[in-house]
């Protein structure tokens, strides 16, 4: 293929934008605020798990609790019924057998207290470990947040800077002749990245291989206008004074 030795210059420029191009994709998929937002918002569900589990702890307690003032309440009614009778005026046998019940009531009364005791101690427990487990979840929430919002600029920032590659890429392709252009574009869909690199000091700076003797010959002796093409990456060769021809 022929093409005007200046519009293959165009070429180099173009790869330029496309290079940054890539570079700017690549920026955006491997974020590392895009590990910060996923790492954040595990953190939250672990912590919302503690939370639900700390309350339903709570809960049970709260239902343990209630359940042992019920037996506190029948156990000093049941005391205040036997006193009550004794005061007036039982049998010696029924008093015997009232103030063996009572005590019994009082030694089940003293294991009452015990059990509310130890409650409230694990009571204390749950509530601590609730009011962690919540203030775990809002500082993973601000968190997540935090991160949310220096990601979204982040990636604003690839956006707008992505923007203005593609308008300056579309500036120089509009003054590249369009079978040029073509070449360009089909050499880059295989290369996967640039489709057109500059030979400089008698090297590819696209696959990067160095050429020698009749290689560099060819290439040396070939008219400006034709499209010289790597022949081990296959991109569009740009020549110019840096060369090394
Ligand atoms: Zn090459």
């Amino acid at each position: 293929m022929q093409a005007d030795h200046f519009d293959q210059q165009k070429l180099l420029a173009l790869a330029a934008e496309d290079v940054a191009l890539a570079q700017l994709a690549h920026r955006a998929r491997t974020l590392p605020e895009l590990a910060a937002v996923e790492a954040a918002q595990e953190a939250q569900r672990t912590l919302a798990d503690d939370v639900v589990r700390a309350e339903t702890e709570v809960r049970d307690l709260d239902r343990e609790q209630k359940r042992l003032e019920a037996d506190v309440d029948t156990v000093r009614q049941r005391e205040a019924r036997d006193q009550a009778r004794i005061d007036g005026g039982a049998t010696a046998k029924e008093i015997t057998g009232l103030q063996h019940e009572l005590e019994s009531l009082k030694r089940r009364q003293s294991d009452l207290e015990d059990q509310v005791l130890e409650l409230m101690e694990r009571r204390e427990t749950a509530d601590a470990a609730l009011a962690t487990a919540q203030g775990g979840l809002a500082g993973a929430q601000a968190d997540q947040e935090r991160a949310e919002q220096q990601r979204d600029a982040a990636l604003a920032d690839i956006a707008d800077a992505t923007s203005r590659h593609q308008a300056t890429r579309a500036e120089i392709a509009g003054t590249v002749p369009s079978d040029l252009l073509k070449l360009y574009d089909r050499v880059a869909q295989q290369t996967g990245s640039t489709g057109a690199a500059h030979l400089r000091a008698g090297r590819c700076e696209g696959c990067r291989i160095e050429f020698y003797g009749t290689e560099l010959a060819t290439y040396r002796n070939a008219d400006p206008h034709t499209v010289l093409r790597c022949e081990n990456c296959g991109r569009i060769l740009v020549r110019n004074a840096e060369s090394g021809l």
